[in-house]
């Protein structure tokens, strides 16, 4: 695509590189056909395509974005399904989140907007914060009906459909050492996904231990940034990249580091991003490279390293795997867990449709749950027509989205995993007649 940026736009780090990837685009569209909001809304603005020409239009002539242009741009999903399909190599991801921190700095938006933008930010990254909101969500929950009701208050009506009705206590953040360890790991302890399914976490470090991984966690660690960076609150997200940074660069100079276990894909992409994001700051450019690529999801590192010995005393379940965007389109971990859980002795079924995003996409079931729930119930229906057992999926939020529509138990691939070596049966399948034994 032509562009015509001004020599002093281009000047910018920023400005230079959207130029550079908007110029690599073609036009063919192919892009089109795997775009979720296009697939639903058939129209071009709200297609790769469409949003390519919008951005490059707003940033080339540094308009104040209009709210026509910012709900295109806002209505994306950061699926990345657009970079896998695209032949000509561009990087939409790093295009949207410019435009994203662009319309957070140039643009007023309506009050309301405002008002939940702000709560989340306050609110998901920070785990105290989240724990205490989930806590307060059963005494909201009776009026979700009448707040879904309210086109203001939908976003509201979303938030406590999402919360979970039991709270489990956060897992533990204690190093988890193994007699005679091939290996040492730090794991990223999140926000979002401790507080909502401290499963998961649990069964990933009885997973690495007995593999023979010692786990740690690295103090002063926290919320990788994707949940803001997503919103478009650069300094914010750039703040949470230094102080992960900080924290895992002081356990790599103190004791060797194998690899940053991420068991919530979507925040294992953005750590293997903070390269790219800190790549102007001279204090910081080395080590956020140093710490992207040591940045692993747990089913790759997994696949590398090998699983434990399969005790073969588990049922042979049918699993529906459901691929989140962010680890098939953002990291291109793509038959890793699949190859894992088949050779765990599980059954594997991919649902038709696989490449579309579930509609949960950080708080984009919350921002936008118009959009949310087709994606959601679409691919919901797509999974159950597979008739599983159980669904499973290696991200915190495609677990929550779905899981809101289903009556099967939907768990962390870990957690079969972990079962499957050895591990105690995952709780949300402690309920099922469990029938029968792998081979
Ligand atoms: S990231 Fe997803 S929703 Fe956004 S343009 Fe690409 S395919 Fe469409
Ligand atoms: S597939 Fe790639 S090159 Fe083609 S229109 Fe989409 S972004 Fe542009």
């Amino acid at each position: 695509m032509q562009t015509n940026f001004a020599p002093d736009l281009l000047a910018q780090p920023a400005m230079q590189s959207s130029e550079s990837i908007i110029r690599k685009c073609v036009h063919c569209g192919f892009c089109t056909a795997t775009c979720p909001t296009y697939v639903l809304l058939g129209d071009e603005l709200d297609s790769p395509r469409g949003r390519i020409y919008l951005m490059k239009d707003m940033l080339e002539n540094e308009r104040v974005p209009t709210p026509e242009v910012v709900k295109h741009i806002d209505r994306c999903l950061s699926c990345l399904s657009c970079m896998t399909t695209c032949p000509s190599g561009v990087n939409y991801m790093h295009l949207v989140d410019h435009a994203r921190a662009y319309i957070h700095s140039h643009y007023q938006r309506p009050l309301v907007e405002r008002f939940y933008r702000a709560l989340l930010a306050f609110v998901l990254p920070h785990r105290g914060r989240f724990r205490a909101a989930l806590r307060l969500a059963p005494l909201a929950r009776p009026f979700l009906p009448v707040l879904d009701k309210v086109a203001a208050l939908r976003p509201l009506a979303a938030m406590l459909a999402l919360a979970p009705t039991g709270l489990r206590p956060m897992p533990s953040t204690v190093s988890s050492t193994v007699r005679g360890a091939k290996g040492r790991v730090a794991m990223l302890q999140g926000c979002a996904e401790p507080a909502l399914r401290p499963e998961f976490r649990e069964a990933a470090v009885r997973l690495l231990n007995r593999r023979g991984f010692d786990v740690t966690f690295a103090a002063g660690e926290g919320c990788c940034g994707a949940l803001v960076h997503h919103m478009g609150h650069e300094t914010a997200a750039l703040e949470a990249a230094r102080r992960n940074v900080d924290a895992w660069t002081r356990e790599i100079d103190a004791h060797a580091l194998d690899a940053i276990i991420v068991t919530t894909s979507g925040c294992g992409t953005t750590i293997k991003d903070y390269g790219f994001m800190l790549r102007e700051d001279p204090d910081y450019a080395a080590k956020a490279q140093r710490v992207s690529e040591l940045a692993k999801d747990i089913s790759e590192f997994l696949d590398g390293v090998g699983l434990p010995q399969s005790t073969g005393d588990r049922p042979a379940l049918t699993v529906a795997y459901h691929a989140a965007c962010s680890l098939q389109h953002g990291q291109h971990v793509t038959d890793a867990p699949k190859r894992l859980l088949a050779q765990a002795g599980f059954a594997v079924r991919t649902p038709t449709e696989a490449h579309l995003c579930c509609g949960s996409a950080g708080t984009y079931n919350i921002l936008q749950p118009e959009i949310a729930g087709q994606l959601g119930d679409r691919k919901t229906a797509n999974i159950e027509r597979l008739r599983p057992d159980v669904i499973v999926t290696g991200n915190i939020g495609c677990a929550m989205q779905i899981g809101q529509r289903t009556a099967l138990p939907v768990v962390h691939t870990v957690e079969l995993l972990d079962w499957a070596t050895g591990g105690p049966v995952p709780a949300a399948l402690a309920h099922l007649p469990l029938k029968g034994t792998l081979s």
